[in-house]
């Protein structure tokens, strides 16, 4: 029997990442892993840093997700996240420098420094890197 499938929407606020069918997409909430299946319970969360897998059928999908939120209905996931980009996208060397400047920052003693910000792009950049394992 063909596996029932929902369906997936992810927009950032430059594109749309994804816009088709799946039949589970398993990504990071504020509260640990969410694995989704068609027919779930509707509900809304926050999302973390981390990865975001969707299965559709053989196929398995795989890219980052940068915070933002889920709207889970019966039929329908969407995802509204700050950035996201598929594995094959992610250019390392910009990351590599991403993650640099993010270490400068938070070893320096300049009081100006936003330290919270440098720490949340350096969890970026050590996302980006590191989710070709995945
Ligand atoms: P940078 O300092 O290199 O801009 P960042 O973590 O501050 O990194 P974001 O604000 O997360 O960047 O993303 C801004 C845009 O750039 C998004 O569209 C994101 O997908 C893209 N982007 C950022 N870093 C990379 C990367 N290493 N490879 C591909 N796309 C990237």
């Amino acid at each position: 029997m063909a596996e029932a499938k929902i369906r997936v929407r992810i927009v950032t606020p430059t594109k749309e990442l994804y816009n088709d069918e799946a039949t589970m997409v398993i990504m990071r909430g504020s509260e640990g892993d969410l694995g989704v299946l068609k027919g779930h319970q509707p509900f809304i969360t926050t999302l973390d840093y981390g990865v975001l897998k969707i299965k559709n059928g053989e196929e398995e999908l795989v890219s980052t997700l940068f915070g933002g939120f889920v709207d889970v209905t019966p039929d329908l996931v969407t995802i509204l996240t700050d950035s996201a980009e598929w594995l094959e996208d992610i250019d390392v060397q910009r990351a590599e420098e991403a993650k640099r400047r993010a270490e400068e920052r938070l070893n320096s003693k300049d009081a100006n420094i936003d330290f919270l910000r440098a720490e949340l792009a350096l969890k970026r950049a050590n996302i980006r890197l590191n989710s070709k394992k995945y």
